[in-house]
């Protein structure tokens, strides 16, 4: 099978990974890919926000089989034109892609599929916004309703900061994305995400894990797209998994296909576990980044044929080979981010580690120049690592991050503190 990934950070780089270990894999092509990708398979120069192109690309490089990686595109409708082409893709139509696109069409379907989650109300106008956030008092949850690159949410911990969201956000601070605005309960407990494939009608679960979004060790300063992940998560246990299945992910797929838009492809479910009860914080319609390596890591070639499944509706045969294993990520980014940082510093050592299927540096921002590998982003580099138990992994992840030579390279040395 020819197969095209769509995207190019670590995410798309643990998935091209996966499909290469398995052999009914003939042909990849990643677009944009990175260097890291480069190394195993070939890049495109491809615009993949444009959906005709893509149908074109696919159509003369004879691609049979498209994976889309983030967001973007899915909310853009690239895979309903892959579709109307002829292509198999995995991947949600831009429809149903609106449960990680509009936060107000989340929580009416919540409602409507009686999903545990937090109370809400929703809001155009600052003013009644304003009174029903004096009513409720703080903390209190400012969300955008549009996509705003996770950058649309403000955890308003006095009633003061969640005014100003409501008038940043309504005063176009994010464009159409903030034209609306849901104010939530705030919710305490711990967060874990379970990921969900779907092919329209029946669901398999393939794992659980854990994000570190803070930039600091213990979880201090500013909000990152990630800086470390592991899975399984063990908050998430059998019990509670099965809980968010029956009372969050089967109904709200229910409620889907009862619409008229079916989802197919990964549902990430964001949750907020408090003794033992999950309730729902957010779905996305795409693996996380970094979440996706250490799922990746943990199932290999097998990932290929449960996506496949997936996007030809064939999931009620399928089941996950789990190995009793355990994953962790490091991510490596340029010191600086997320605020300014710089780009074009050389990364040395990649060369001499010790990779195998158990040790992987995946790469995110990456380019390579004249041999060398060069940092080109916020989030570099993501040292993966898998043993059989969190420790063990862990241990591994950390000696190969020693072994990378990048003097402006900054890491959290403790990713997993969690559930150590
Ligand atoms: P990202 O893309 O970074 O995941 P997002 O913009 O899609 O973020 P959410 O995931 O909805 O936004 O919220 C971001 C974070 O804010 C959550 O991971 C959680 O820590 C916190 N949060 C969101 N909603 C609530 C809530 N109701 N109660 C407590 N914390 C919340």
């Amino acid at each position: 099978m020819n197969i095209l990934i769509l995207g190019g950070g670590g995410r798309e780089h643990s998935l091209a990974w996966a499909v290469m270990q398995n052999p009914k894999c003939d042909k990849l092509i990643v677009a944009p890919g990175n260097a890291g990708i480069a190394q195993i398979a070939e890049c495109a120069d491809l615009d993949i926000m444009d959906g005709g192109a893509v149908a074109r690309f696919c159509e003369e490089n004879a691609v049979e089989f498209v994976i889309v990686g983030p967001e973007a595109p899915l909310a853009a409708g690239v895979a309903d034109r892959l579709r109307e082409a002829g292509v198999l893709v995995f991947g949600p139509s831009a429809a149903a892609a609106r449960l990680e696109a509009s936060k107000s069409f989340t929580k009416e379907i919540c409602d409507a599929a009686n999903a545990p989650t937090a109370a809400y109300a929703r809001f155009t106008e600052a003013e009644p916004a304003k009174a029903y956030i004096r009513a409720q008092g703080a903390p209190i949850v400012v969300k955008a309703d549009g996509l705003a690159a996770g950058k649309g949410v403000i955890v308003a911990m006095d009633v003061e900061a969640a005014l100003e969201a409501v008038d940043d956000m309504l005063g176009g601070a994010f464009g159409s994305a903030g034209a609306e605005v849901v104010i939530e309960e705030f919710m305490t407990g711990e967060e874990a995400s379970l990921f969900v494939l779907c092919d329209g009608r029946d669901i398999l679960s393939i794992g659980t894990a854990q994000d570190h979004k803070r930039i600091g060790e213990g979880d201090t300063g500013p909000n990152t797209g990630g800086m470390g992940a592991y899975s399984p998560a063990p908050v998430l246990s059998a019990e509670v998994e099965a809980r968010a299945m029956d009372q969050i992910v089967r109904p709200t797929m229910a409620e889907m296909a009862k619409r008229g838009m079916p989802f197919q492809g990964v549902l990430y479910v964001g949750l907020m576990i408090e003794n033992g009860q999950p309730r729902l914080v957010e779905y996305n319609v795409r693996f996380g980044d970094p979440e996706c390596q250490v799922l990746m890591m943990r199932l290999g070639a097998q990932a290929m044929d449960l996506m496949h499944a997936a996007a030809e509706g064939r999931l009620s045969a399928a089941q996950v080979n789990w190995a009793d294993d355990h994953a962790m990520t490091v991510v490596m980014a340029a010191q600086g981010y997320p605020g300014d940082y710089s780009k074009g510093t050389e990364i040395g050592g990649l060369d001499d580690l010790p990779e195998d299927s158990s040790n992987i540096v995946f790469h995110a921002g990456t380019k390579s120049q004249g041999g060398a590998v060069l940092a080109s982003g916020g989030r570099v580099l993501n040292v993966t690592a898998r043993g059989d138990s969190l420790r063990a992994a862990r241990e591994r992840a950390y000696e190969m991050v020693d072994r990378v030579d990048w003097q402006d390279g900054y890491f959290r040395r403790d990713i997993g503190w969690r559930a150590l």
